[in-house]
């Protein structure tokens, strides 16, 4: 019997299989993919999670595997232009955008050194309920027979559409309509930094990333995504030069390296996230517009959050009960900001920011701020503090 089985291994999974294991529980680790392999995401890593990944001794291997540092930052919208760049957290201002068939397999890797028992190519099919607590897992190995868990703790790190959450009939606590639909795709010869566009109804996003390719992305409003996906290229093409006619030609003259990618499931939700022998982290848990690029520092932070939670706690029925709910308490604290920050970027109208945007050009350290508020390194009420009342006030 294990102590934890954690189903997902990625941003959220990962780290919560090699948070457990290192308080010294034995835990099993089941993916259905097998790694390397890419999944639909862009790849930001703002600062929280550049520290957490630090924090676990896991920075030094995403460095050594020749992705980009990122630390200047540009973001240009009708009638405003600023450039900076978030504040450090735990000193780390510098910032990555690793691929996710280099992340992944790194978080994993760091999981399997703390004692996981990692296995791939498992597909979890139920849950094992007793009484009206979960039990265990039922899942199919690579060998195609049906094998069974048991475990004291199940975690649902299987992303937005969580087997886990189904099972045990985890109700939205929180929802809000899909507002956006993305498609992206990788340029090679392009100059590039973090740059972000805006017009009204369009959103664009350059990052830099692994092998010398840069990630160019476009939001869409939602009510789009029907006629964007069956014409993506010239949709995107159009979003591009209608939002920055100087990205346009920079793409003209680069080369594009991949296929479009994109998707219109862009949920926004908290579920309920813990119950009897269960616990859900991640997107399973919560999932937001991906515009503001928060999805994998989140979920960091809520790996950290849970296994800190629990601590050594995990036998003792009333303490992990406690545990469970101080950790819903966490989501509630820690993410309702950003999730209600991600919508509002989602509805594309930044005619919302850039009047007071424009204000702060010439004031860098309320530029840094402001993006601070994006990455999560500062909180909207650091931000508006006093010293940009004044900055507002005088113009
Ligand atoms: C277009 C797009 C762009 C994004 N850009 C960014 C960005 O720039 N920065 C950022 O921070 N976030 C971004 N995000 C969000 C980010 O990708 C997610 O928040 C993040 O991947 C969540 O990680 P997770 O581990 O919770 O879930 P996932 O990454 O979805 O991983 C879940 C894992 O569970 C496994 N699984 C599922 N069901 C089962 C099962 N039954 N049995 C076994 N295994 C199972 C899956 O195979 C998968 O590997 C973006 C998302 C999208 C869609």
């Amino acid at each position: 019997m294990y102590d934890v089985v954690v189903i997902g291994a990625r941003c959220a999974g990962s780290p919560t299989a090699m948070l457990f294991a290192r308080r010294g529980y034995r835990v099993l680790l089941l993916e259905k993919a097998r790694f390397p392999q890419d999944t639909l995401s862009s790849h930001y890593i703002h600062q929280p999670g550049v520290a957490l990944l630090d924090s676990w001794g896991l920075l030094d291997d995403l460095r050594e595997a020749g992705c980009r540092p990122i630390d200047h930052q540009s973001y240009e919208a009708p009638g405003v232009r600023i450039e900076g760049f978030s504040l450090p957290v735990d000193g780390h201002r510098t910032t990555y955008a690793p691929r996710r068939f280099v992340l992944d397999p790194i978080l994993a890797s760091g999981a399997v050194a703390a004692g996981v028992d990692f296995q791939e190519g498992c597909l979890v099919n139920d849950l094992i309920q007793e009484d009206g607590r979960v039990v265990g897992v039922r899942y199919t190995t690579p060998g195609g027979s049906t094998t069974t868990e048991q475990a004291h703790l199940v975690v649902g790190a299987d992303g937005m559409r969580s087997l886990v959450a189904r099972k045990v009939g985890a109700r939205n606590v929180i929802e809000h309509p899909r507002l956006t639909c993305t498609y992206y795709s990788y340029w090679a010869d392009l100059p590039s930094h973090f740059e972000l566009y805006e017009r009204p109804g369009r959103w664009v996003g350059v990052i830099p990333t692994n092998d010398d390719l840069t990630l160019v992305m476009a939001y869409f409003p939602q009510d789009e995504f029907a006629r964007v996906r069956i014409a993506v290229e010239p949709a995107f093409e159009e979003a591009i030069r209608s939002t920055s006619p100087e990205l346009y030609e920079r793409l003209a003259a680069g080369k594009r390296a991949e296929q479009m990618y994109g998707t219109g499931h862009q949920e926004n939700f908290f579920r309920k996230a813990t119950g009897p022998g269960w616990a859900l982290v991640g997107d399973a848990a919560h999932h937001k517009d991906s515009i503001t690029a928060r999805g994998i520092s989140d979920a960091f932070r809520q790996a950290q959050s849970l296994t800190e939670r629990i601590g050594d706690r995990l036998h003792d029925e009333a303490e992990l009960a406690t545990a469970l709910r101080n950790y819903e308490y966490d989501l509630d604290k820690d993410f309702l900001d950003a999730y209600r920050g991600a919508l509002n970027v989602a509805e594309l109208k930044p005619d919302q920011k850039t009047g007071m945007l424009s204000k702060l050009v010439g004031h860098q350290d309320l530029i840094d701020r402001y993006l601070s508020t994006l990455s999560g390194a500062c909180s909207l009420d650091d931000f508006y503090n006093d010293d940009l009342l004044a900055v507002l006030d005088q113009s």
